[in-house]
């Protein structure tokens, strides 16, 4: 089949960190204990690809830097099953800390180790917590400086830590004054004159299947790829548990016991594929059809 006629996939990811990376327990003292925490990332990586080959999918796995470092073996199970490893950043630091310099070196450093490990491209980033904010939008240009071709960190929702209200919640190509990005931004979907956020992690979780899956299902019937993404620590109920603030506590570890059976779920009542597999058919689909298909 010639891409032309191939519909533009939805999208299925995975941020790939330790459970003691996320930002809503981030500190610098939890940071410097990393190397003594028990990794659990490539047993929990190892559940969500038993549930994606049940359907044969391949997805995109955002791989943090320092967790490809401690677990190669992982990287390229992945690459040899056919999926696609994409960058998660190295340090898990939010760019909203990070000057520009640093976030140009942890992109680099990230892209050089997970390439290093898959002698393939890295293509894709999506960054720690979305935290390409309107204060952030300077990361973009050096995205495209340092060789990636498509970001999926831009959340057009209100969130304490992240998102950016009034982006477009369409994939899109940006024009960057160092040039050309594909935006992947997670699925949202306006009810009531707000925009909420359907796509994964914590709302996964959160909203019963069923309303999840008729959210999911507006977005497709407006002809929108899906953009859907988890944690390998999400599909894992026995987890260490970590003190933190409240809020975060309520995130992390709500219906924990949940997620692989909803993934499961999920891949039985959609078809996903890669990020990477979506921003060729849109690339295609905009160079041949021209403007019009610049929303996308
Ligand atoms: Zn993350």
């Amino acid at each position: 089949m010639a891409i032309a006629e191939r519909a533009v996939p939805h999208c299925l990811s995975f941020d790939i960190e330790e459970h003691f990376q996320v930002s809503g327990f981030a500190s610098e003292a939890r940071r410097l204990n990393w190397d003594r925490e028990e990794s659990r990332v490539e047993r929990n990586t190892d559940r969500i690809l038993s549930v994606l080959d049940k359907r044969r999918f391949k997805a995109t796995f955002f791989v943090l830097g320092w967790v490809a470092e401690r677990n190669p073996g992982m990287v390229r199970r992945l690459v040899a099953e056919g999926h696609e490893v994409a960058s998660h950043g190295y340090e898990h630091e939010l760019i909203t800390m990070q000057t520009p310099d640093v976030f140009r070196e942890d992109v680099r450093k990230a892209k050089r180790i997970l390439e290093d490990l898959t002698g393939a491209a890295v293509c894709g980033y999506r960054a720690p917590s979305f935290s390409i904010t309107a204060k952030t939008q300077w990361a973009l240009p050096i995205l495209v400086e340092e060789g990636y071709l498509y970001d999926s960190s831009v959340f057009p929702v209100v969130h304490d830590r992240y998102g950016m209200p009034g982006a477009n919640p369409q994939a899109h190509r940006l024009e960057t004054v160092s040039g050309k990005l594909w935006e992947l931004p997670p699925s949202t979907l306006k009810v009531g004159g707000v925009r909420v956020p359907v796509a994964g992690g914590g709302y996964f979780r959160l909203f019963p299947y069923p309303v999840l899956r008729w959210m999911l299902q507006r977005i497709e019937a407006e002809g929108q790829p899906l953009v859907v993404y988890l944690h390998p620590w999400e599909l894992d109920p026995t987890q260490p548990r970590m003190q933190g603030p409240l809020l975060s506590r309520f995130r992390h570890y709500l219906n924990l016991a949940k997620t692989e059976g909803r993934l499961t779920a999920l891949v039985s009542d959609f078809v996903f594929g890669p990020l990477g597999a979506a921003v060729q058919a849109l690339e295609y689909r905009l160079e041949t059809i021209g403007a019009r298909a610049s929303s996308i």
